[in-house]
């Protein structure tokens, strides 16, 4: 067994759907060294390797298992979160039991793409980002040249609801995410 158990830390207003709940959980133990592996077994997950840790979508939720948290957004309930984080620490420790099978994969999946990223954003070409455009923005987003915090715009209050969409997107895409976005 690699983690023995995980306590429920936070939880928060999702911020992608109101209705919902975010729930931060912490770990008693690292689970750094099973990430590649349950990187290789979830073929939809997203590895980020520079903070080794993954993401795993499940439905419309996000699931990241940090080395020593796990977060879930888009919870129904805190009964919900435990169902989850149990399964969570299921795959963590029925992977490690079997890593010596499994070959351990530390590539990164799937970018975000422009017009996806571009679509979410204010679209007025304001330029207090430092870009000509919002296109020219997104495309820097996307090449991991520019903090998205660096478009003001997307952080008043109109924006809310895109912003929330946007944090999703780049999360799914395995970037990290400022904790000033989250
Ligand atoms: S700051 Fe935002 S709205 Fe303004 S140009 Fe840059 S990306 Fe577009």
């Amino acid at each position: 067994m690699l983690v023995d158990s995980y306590k429920i830390e936070e939880i928060l207003p999702c911020l992608a759907d109101p209705e919902k709940i975010r729930v931060i959980a912490s770990l008693s133990d690292d689970a750094s060294e099973v990430m590649p592996y349950i990187n290789s077994i979830i073929k939809n997950a997203i590895y980020i390797k520079s903070a080794n840790a993954i993401t795993i979508p499940q439905g419309e939720k996000l699931i990241t298992i940090h080395p020593r948290k796990i977060a879930i957004t888009r919870v129904d309930d805190e009964k919900e979160a435990k169902k989850i984080l149990d399964e969570m620490l299921k795959l963590i420790n029925d992977t490690y039991e079997k890593r010596n099978d499994i070959e351990p994969n530390y590539e990164r999946r799937e970018k975000p793409k422009v017009m996806d990223i571009y679509k979410l954003l204010p679209q007025n070409n304001c330029r207090k980002c430092g870009e000509l455009t919002c296109l020219a923005f997104a495309v820097k987003i996307t090449e991991g040249k520019a903090s998205i915090l660096r478009c003001s715009k997307l952080f008043q209050a109109e924006f809310s609801r895109k912003r929330a969409q946007i944090l999703e997107l780049l999360q799914k895409a395995g970037f990290e995410i400022p904790s000033a976005f989250r």
